[in-house]
C-alpha cells in the first residue's frame, strides 16, 4: 500500500509509476479535507456541501429515506411484473358446449338464416327448449369433419 499520509498533489506525483498515480490521485479524492462540493441531495432537494464526490444526500436521514423510498419502489415493482397471465384473443363462445342460435351464427360466421336452413335440411341438429333453440358445440364441430 501506498503512504497516502504525506502524498503532495503537485510536485511530487510526477515520481510515481502509474499505478502509483492511480491509486494516489483516488486517496487525494477521497481523504483530503480540502475539497468543498456544492451538490443537491437527491431526496430533499436541499443544497448542501460535501467533501467527497460520492455523497448523493445532505445527511444520513436522507440517504436512510431514500434507500427506504427505494426499496419499497422495488418491492411495488415486484408486485406489478408478479406472474399475469397473457391476455389473450379468446372468445367465451368457444367454451360453450350449447350455444343458441344467435351464438352459433357467430362461432360459424354465417346469417341466421343460412343456419334455419341447414337445420331444416338436416344438415346440423338443434334441440328446441320452449322458445330457445340451442345447437350442440360437438354438432358444430362435425360439419367440419363429415
Ligand atoms: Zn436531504
Amino acid at each position: 500500500m501506498l503512504a497516502t499520509k504525506n502524498l503532495k498533489i503537485g510536485r511530487d506525483y510526477a515520481t510515481y509509476s502509474n499505478i502509483g498515480l492511480h491509486v494516489a490521485t483516488l486517496s487525494y479524492k477521497g481523504m483530503s479535507s480540502n475539497i468543498r462540493i456544492e451538490k443537491t441531495c437527491l431526496f430533499c432537494s436541499e443544497i448542501f456541501i460535501t467533501k467527497t464526490t460520492v455523497t448523493k444526500y445532505c445527511s444520513d436521514n436522507c440517504a436512510k429515506r431514500a434507500y427506504k423510498k427505494r426499496k419499497r419502489q422495488e418491492k411495488l415493482q415486484v408486485v406489478d411484473a408478479g406472474p399475469q397471465p397473457i391476455p389473450k384473443e379468446h372468445n367465451p363462445l368457444q367454451d360453450k358446449e350449447f350455444p343458441n342460435i344467435q351464438e352459433s351464427c357467430q362461432l360459424l360466421g354465417m346469417s341466421r338464416w343460412t343456419l334455419y336452413r341447414m337445420i331444416k335440411t338436416n344438415q346440423l341438429k338443434a334441440a328446441k327448449f320452449g322458445r330457445r333453440t340451442i345447437i350442440m358445440k360437438s354438432d358444430i364441430n362435425k360439419l367440419f369433419h363429415s
